[in-house]
């Protein structure tokens, strides 16, 4: 597999400063629902990872789905499930549904808005101010996802909404990702760290974010990273936030992996060292399938 870009051999000697283990890096052989890009540039390479230290974590993204039935049934669902209990779980309704959710929802769920407002409410119609999401028991929400970002949310703007959000108490699932275009031209690295340097911009205090590395070309595609793709990005950006932000930040945050994650491929994405959790779309709508999701944690367990 191709490093994501030019920077890659010197992050690669960066990594190493902070290793806990070395993990050998060779390229996936066959994977029919995992997109290879590049291969022949760098036939293998080692990269050294530092896992982070974070309970796992599993987001929900039911975008823009469902009626009162379906919600009342996904519920019910998630309800019954067993889960594994070192687990943080959330899910996002559509913003109509939430206050349903979250009056038939057990607590052991926490809520998601799939977007907010940038700053403090008023006349801004059509808009959710993080205060109103307090005010209903939303305790997170998700920022910087692709599909906000194609319809013209740039990353200050986004930078900002987590800065306002987080100044209400409201957390954040600060989602960065490239377009396959970019990753086939060996610039994955360089959108992530320019959109991780927007979030840095405009955060001082990142105990209440968690990062969600997606891939656009794995969202809603089918097409998931291979685990060692997204290990490689977990990484790198782990690596980006000791340089730019804190070493405790970069041990403590936890990085999210998501793009077509389904009950299938979750095991063996949670086995590397650097993915936290997974931030999930379409399996999500499927009560016994994001269970299993949430429960690919004890791969975790038994790889470590
Ligand atoms: C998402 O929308 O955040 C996502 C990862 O979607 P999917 O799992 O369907 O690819």
């Amino acid at each position: 597999m191709a490093a994501p870009s030019s920077l890659a051999s010197s992050n690669m000697s960066r990594l190493s400063g902070f290793s806990r283990r070395a993990v050998a890096f060779t390229p996936a052989t066959s994977a029919p629902q995992q997109l290879r890009l590049g291969c022949s540039r760098r036939r293998a390479q080692r990269i050294v990872a530092m896992a982070g230290s974070g309970k796992f974590f599993v987001g929900g993204n039911w975008k823009c789905n469902g009626t009162k039935d379906s919600v009342s049934k996904l519920v019910s669902e998630l309800n019954a499930a067993t889960l594994e209990p070192d687990v943080d779980v959330v899910v996002a309704p559509p913003f109509i549904y939430i206050d349903q959710v979250k009056n038939s929802l057990t607590d052991r769920i926490e809520l998601s808005a799939q977007n907010v407002w940038v700053g403090k409410g008023g006349a801004y119609t059509g808009e959710i101010s993080a205060e109103q999401l307090v005010d209903i028991g939303c305790k997170w929400v998700i920022l910087g996802h692709s599909e906000r970002r194609n319809i013209g949310e740039n990353d200050d703007f986004i930078g900002k909404k987590a800065a306002y959000a987080l100044s209400q108490n409201v957390k954040v699932i600060a989602c960065i990702g490239e377009l396959l275009e970019e990753r086939e031209a060996g610039k994955t690295f360089d959108v992530c760290f320019r959109q991780m340097k927007a979030y840095a911009d405009n955060i001082t205090n990142w105990t209440d974010v968690v990062i969600a590395y997606e891939p656009v070309w794995a969202i809603g595609t089918g097409k998931v990273a291979s685990p060692e793709q997204a290990q490689e990005v977990h990484a790198a950006i782990r690596d980006w936030l000791k340089t730019n932000v804190s070493p405790d930040v970069a041990s403590s945050i936890r990085i999210i992996y998501g793009g077509s994650v389904n009950a299938g491929n979750c095991a063996d994405l949670a086995k590397k060292e650097d993915i936290d959790g997974f931030l999930v779309g379409g399996a999500s709508l499927k009560g016994p399938d994001f269970a299993t999701i949430i429960n690919s944690v004890t791969s975790k367990k038994v790889a470590a």
